[in-house]
Parts: C-alpha cells; structure tokens; sequence
C-alpha cells in the first residue's frame, strides 16, 4: 500500500503516518518525489485497512500497489529514479555510457584502457575483478588487486567504477572499491547476496538472469530495495532461448516494459547480449532508440587478446565511432548523451 501525503504535509504528520505503520508491523519506506511524498507500506498487510491512513492528518489519499513488486514500482514513485555516480546522473534525460574490458587484466591495461574510453566519451569504466566463468579453469579475474588497480584508475581518469560482486564475502571489499556494485546474470536470483547489497549505501547494477523473467528481475530489484538500497539500476543482457546465432536473446522488448513498470534506471548491455563485437553497434543504437537509460559495453583496444570476452567486445576505434553515432540516435529519441565526465557544463560556466 502506499499513503500519498499532501503537498503541503509537514515531517511531523509523515512522522506520524511511519510510526502508526510500524505499530501496525508493517515495513515502511518514505519516497520523496519532486511534487510528492509517498510512504509505502510493505510486508503483511491484510489486517491493515486503508481507511486507517486516510483519516489522518496529511494524508491526501492511500493506494494498494497491486504488483508483486511494491518499492520497484511505478505506481510506488512515478517520477523517474535518477542515480548520482559523482557527477554521473543515471536515469535522467542524459544517456550514460559505461564502458571497458570484460575483465580487469592488470594495472597498466586498466589504466591505458580507462583513459582510451574517456577519450572516446565514457562516463562510467567497467572491468570485472570477480569473474563468473563456465569453467573454473579459466581465468577468475585478479581479486583484490583487480579491485585496487580499478581505483587507481579512477583517480587517474575521474571515472566512476563498475565491477561484479558474486559473493556475500567479497563484498566488503568490493564496496571500499567500486562506485557501482553489479550483481551477474548467474546471481540475480542470489537472495542472500541481494540483501546483502541492499544493505549497503552503493548503486548497484542488477543483470537479469538468463532465464530470469522481467517480473523477476523486478522482485529481485525489490529484495534490494526493501533492504534499504533504493539506488538500483536493471540491465537488460539477453536471455537464453532455442537461438543460436548470438550468444543471448537481446530482449530489448524488456526496454519499454521496464520503463512502464518502474521507475528504476535502465540499462542496456548489447555485450552480453548479442556475443559478437559486429552486431554490438546496431544493437547499442537500438537500445537507445528504446529508451535505455545507460549502456554497458565491453570495449579492448585488442579484443582479439582479451582474456575474457573478446569475441564480443569492440575495439576503441569502433567503439568511439559508435559513441558518435549514438549521439544522433539520443537526439533523434529527444535526449542526448551525457557530458563527458570532468567537463564543465555550459550553463554552470
Ligand atoms: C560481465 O559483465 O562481464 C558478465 C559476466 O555479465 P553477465 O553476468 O551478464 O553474464
Ligand atoms: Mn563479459
């Protein structure tokens, strides 16, 4: 249920709504919209009748969220989530591009490939430290040191980081280092692990799993959301189906369908999604042109030597290419990229 409160409402009366809420035992999660508060009410609400809320000061109307999923919902907060990375806004009229190599190889790799997809209009480097491979014989990522030569990279090129959290353990670690924790295709389902992020203070990027359905991608944003972590972003990666001439299923249907059910940012990653570097850019346009939020992409300035990935990740000169053309696709769809990060914007200079 949510309780919208009217405009004029005062801390004191949504003060009031939370604690008759809470001696009813229910969750309670204030959302603060640009035009208006909502609190919304989760957990067993059976015995709690709406009229209750509907008598008490400040309070301008109550709604039951008939979704499953309740915090993730439109209805819950129709204003878009904007995220803040730095100076990064995710889910706002900019389109954000994070892009880098599958994994992080080493210190220097990391850094020279920072500073190649900033030039190229990045706002966000990836690179994977923990990595979740087929096989546990091949290459696992650099732990720690992954994480480390991340940061570095950061500092060097003012670029927020993205990486993988795949265990509950590493994740201390992780949250020292990375600006975007993202939670794999394999562990979207992983309710420990989420809740253990929605615990945290850091964005996180939730990856739909390969057989995950959109509505349970949105119940597993919701296990992140309840926990108190109301900055998550979905990512589109493709799906497995019967189709064998890509690597996933890129269901960019889930673009639109995201965007009407909730207010969470959306992203899109043609990467995973398609497994071949020559599909990438048609699909990136797509996904902007469908009103993704972000793309995530793997980009190596030598994709054929890649340790991980290198099949579908695209070199620097096509991805900087790419960059250009999505500039016209964001224009055409009423948006535009975001500013290259560390430039001062027009209207603040
Ligand atoms: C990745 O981003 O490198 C990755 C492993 O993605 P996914 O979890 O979507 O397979
Ligand atoms: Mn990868």
């Amino acid at each position: 249920m949510i309780v919208v409160m009217k405009a004029g409402a005062s801390q004191e009366e949504i003060k009031d709504v939370i604690r008759k809420a809470e001696s009813l035992g229910v969750q309670t999660h204030p959302i603060y919209g640009e035009n208006r508060t909502v609190v919304a009410l989760v957990g067993d609400l059976t015995r709690v009748s709406r009229e209750i809320f509907n008598a008490m000061d400040g309070v301008a109307d109550t709604m039951r969220i008939q979704e499953p999923y309740k915090l993730a919902s439109r209805t819950a907060r129709p204003d878009n989530t904007v995220i803040e990375v730095g100076t990064v806004k995710i889910g706002g009229p900019d389109v954000v591009i994070m892009a880098g190599p599958c994994s992080v190889e080493g210190r220097d790799q990391i850094i020279e490939h920072a500073h190649a997809v900033k030039e190229a209009g990045a706002h966000i480097l990836r690179g994977g430290a923990y990595k979740p491979r087929s096989s546990p014989y091949s290459f696992q990522g650099l732990g720690v040191k992954g994480l480390e030569y991340l940061a570095e990279a950061r500092e060097i090129t003012g670029l927020p980081v993205i990486t993988e959290v795949m265990t509950v353990e590493a994740l201390p670690g992780v949250v020292e280092y990375a600006d975007i924790l993202q939670i794999g295709a394999r562990n979207m389902q992983n309710y420990g692990l989420l809740q253990a992020v929605g615990k945290t203070n850091r964005p996180v990027m939730l990856k739909r799993g390969l057989s995950g359905t959109i509505e349970e991608l949105l119940m597993c944003a919701e296990y992140i959301a309840s926990n108190g972590n109301y900055n998550v972003m979905l990512c589109e990666r493709g799906i497995r189906t019967y189709e064998t001439a890509t690597r996933n299923t890129f269901d960019l249907n889930a673009v639109p369908v995201l965007k009407q059910r909730s207010h969470l940012p959306v992203v899109a990653d043609p990467s995973h999604g398609t497994g071949y570097r020559e599909y990438v850019p048609a699909m990136s346009r797509a996904a902007v042109a469908a009103g993704a939020d972000a793309l995530i992409l793997e980009v190596h300035p030598d994709p054929d030597n890649a340790v991980s990935d290198g099949r579908q990740s695209l070199d620097m000169k096509d991805f900087a290419q790419l960059v250009v053309s999505l500039r016209r696709i964001a224009e055409a769809v009423d948006r535009k990229v975001a500013p290259p990060v560390g430039a001062v914007s027009p209207v603040a200079a």
